[in-house]
């Protein structure tokens, strides 16, 4: 049962998991992204496609009914801030593809990653985090958070005990991206995720750069955080984010590591996450961070930007798989190119990153990000981005368009040299993202940009 359901329909088939079984891996992804979880067919009108439910606010079912709707005691939407049917026919939906057990879809990915942290974080405790993030986390994280009193302890990935190194007894929870840029080295999730296990600390994955095709759950991570705005989306038109929780993290065998979910809330009757959660057979930590975080601070998403979010994960499988072809036909395209001095792929590193990339990416499949950097260095790539025609220039990834950016001189710009150069970004380099149109479209724009350089 999840507590925003509106139909018969919907509640008949909504217990994805048990909490503590195993992940089941039933239907095949293409068969999850248009048919997962319990919305069949809209129960008044049989619309097939999932409908718009624009609506702030739901008809109460007489006061008894009310009151436990209030108490989070049946399932049934209150007001759109907190449930909508919409939103919840994504969550549901993404839950399953992710293979865990419950969603909590918000209007951002920044909104997805600040409640996963807040969602176990207080003022006075500490997260440790891998350092390669994306900028907009890592400006969350170092300034915004630490405001807030969360302070975050920052470790490279290529050293997993280093996270055990950083932690202390105010440490609440473990953050990496699973595919950070521009380095593209993949996270160490499984050794990460044990690590966490020694001390009762969850593990959260950005899985942003790479749905699919890594699967942090199957590996040990607590919480899968998505900027759905990229390839969950795909047709660029809807900014929304999503946490998704394992069901299998035993939060409440880690009562003094956890004490947003294992002490009592005087906000729900007293009583704790974890016993509010088991009342229902729910999941603790998506329900705190519905229950409490979004009917606090409110980051929703809104039912029109829910219904666009599905429409692209409909067709998220079919569109990653020509990312991804696309992407390896650039990247050896580029590898043999005179001008190129290095390309950063997944599918070209050694040793360690290489060990990474075999054992948590999908065997052939490197993502479709790629790195490359210039001989000409800061000039070349300023003159490489002014002459492309196909490819746009922005700041973005997971586009169904192919898109370019020279981060050097846009998104690293307010970092000095040495700082550009500790986080993977030399003067020549360009990142692409790779998108669906005609892989030898794209290679001509790249082959005319570069003959011209
Ligand atoms: N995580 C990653 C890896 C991203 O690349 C981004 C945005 O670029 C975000 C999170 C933030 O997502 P949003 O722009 O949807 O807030």
């Amino acid at each position: 049962m999840t507590i925003q359901q509106s139909s018969e329909a919907l509640i008949e088939t909504a217990v994805p998991q048990v909490p503590g079984a195993p992940l089941v891996k039933s239907r095949h992804p293409e068969t999850q992204a248009l048919h997962g979880g319990s919305f069949r067919y809209d129960p008044a009108t049989g619309a097939v496609a999932v409908p718009i439910y624009q609506t702030t606010s739901y008809q109460l079912p007489g006061t008894e009914g009310a009151d436990k709707l209030f108490a989070l005691e049946a399932a049934g939407h209150l007001y759109t801030r907190v449930s909508n049917p919409t939103q919840d026919a994504f969550e549901q939906r993404l839950a399953e593809l992710e293979g865990g057990a419950a969603a909590l879809a918000v209007s951002s990915g920044q909104a997805a990653s600040a409640f996963a942290i807040l969602n176990l974080a207080r003022a006075g405790d500490n997260i440790v985090s891998a350092s390669g993030l994306y900028g907009g986390t890592w400006a969350l994280l170092a300034a915004t958070l630490r405001n807030f009193g969360i302070e975050t302890r920052f470790v490279d990935a290529a050293d997993p005990e280093a996270f055990a190194r950083a932690t202390d007894d105010r440490t609440r929870a473990y953050y990496a991206e699973s595919l950070p840029n521009p380095k593209l080295e993949v996270f160490p999730i499984g050794e990460v995720a044990e690590i966490g296990k020694r001390f009762g600390i969850p593990l959260i994955v950005d899985n942003t750069a790479a749905p699919l095709i890594i699967r942090p759950l199957e590996h040990g991570a607590a919480v899968v955080v998505y900027s759905a705005t990229k390839y969950i989306g795909g047709h660029g038109t809807s900014i929304g984010g999503a946490i998704i929780e394992s069901g299998t993290f035993p939060f409440a065998e880690h009562a003094a590591r956890q004490p947003n979910l294992t002490e009592p809330d005087p906000s729900y009757q007293g009583k704790t996450w974890i016993e509010k959660a088991d009342a229902i057979g729910f999941f603790p930590y998506i329900l705190r961070a519905r229950a409490v975080l979004l009917r606090d601070i409110g980051a929703a998403i809104s039912p029109q930007n829910a219904f666009q979010l599905i429409q692209g994960l409909e067709t998220l499988p079919l569109r990653l798989r020509q990312h991804n072809e696309n992407a390896i036909r650039v990247a050896d395209y580029l590898k043999g190119h005179a001008k190129v001095a290095n390309v950063i792929f997944p599918k070209f590193q050694a040793g360690q990153a290489a060990e990474r990339a075999a054992k948590y990416l999908k065997s052939g499949h490197f993502g479709a990000l790629v790195g490359f950097e210039l001989k000409g260095g800061r000039e070349a790539g300023r003159a490489f981005i002014d002459r492309l025609k196909l490819f746009y220039h922005l700041a973005n990834i997971g586009d169904a368009r192919s898109l370019a950016i020279h981060p050097s001189t846009t998104t690293h710009s307010q970092l000095s040299a040495d700082d550009q150069l500790a986080t993977g970004v030399t003067p020549g380099y360009v990142r692409l993202s790779i998108g669906i149109e005609h892989p030898e479209d794209i290679i001509a724009d790249l082959d005319q940009a570069l003959a011209a350089l």
